[in-house]
């Protein structure tokens, strides 16, 4: 059995989890998640969380990135797990920091593939999966300020050809802004959720 320490190991400069018998050390760093705004006619698909954190609130087809894929392979194989569609991806549309919980989001605009009516259907991870006109986003009730971020940028581009991706909004540079009411046993989150009542 290894024996591990956080340590702050040679020419470093911050604590690292180190095995103290090899020296192994266990960097941890931001995840990417991948994601898409998938529209249809002027409408956006968006999932109800089945999982928390924020189970019963909507948001947009993403998750973390798998070894072995491409981010757009990732974004693709999100919209299928939690929407049940196949999409066509455009292009990246955003691409957020969320510092408060270690992530990088980068986020497609897409659409369905195929032609005809849209295919889509809840998965696993969701509760329910729709189609909304702009006016019908259940804005109150999204999961995460990027979801929001996500479908300013979308309805910003509208349908030109994109350029470099949309960022943090100037009001949250650096994505350390938790949901309101959030609750979550993840550390990081918990700590910064401490450092700033709501
Ligand atoms: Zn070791």
């Amino acid at each position: 059995m290894s024996r591990f320490s956080r340590l702050v190991p040679d020419g470093d400069h911050r604590e690292r989890v180190s095995c103290l018998d090899c020296g192994h050390v266990f960097y941890e760093n931001p995840k990417p998640v991948v994601g898409a705004v998938v529209s249809h006619e002027g409408r956006v698909l968006l999932c109800r969380r089945a999982i928390e954190p924020r189970r019963g609130y909507w948001t947009l087809p993403a998750g973390y990135m798998e070894l072995g894929e491409t981010a757009e392979e990732g974004a693709r194989r999100e919209v299928q797990e939690e929407a049940g569609a196949e999409i066509v991806t455009d292009g990246i549309l955003a691409l957020f920091s969320i510092s408060r919980i270690g992530q990088i989001q980068i986020i497609y605009r897409a659409r369905f593939a195929g032609a005809g009516q849209p295919v889509y259907s809840a998965g696993e991870e969701s509760l329910e999966v729709g189609l909304f006109d702009w006016s019908d986003i259940p804005w109150t009730e999204l999961a995460f300020p990027s979801v929001r971020w996500a479908l300013d940028a979308w309805a910003d581009a509208g349908g030109d050809p994109l350029r470099a991706p949309y960022g943090n909004p100037e009001a949250d540079p650096r994505g350390d802004v938790p949901p309101p009411g959030l609750h979550s046993d993840n550390p990081t989150m918990t700590r910064q959720e401490e450092a700033r009542p709501q």
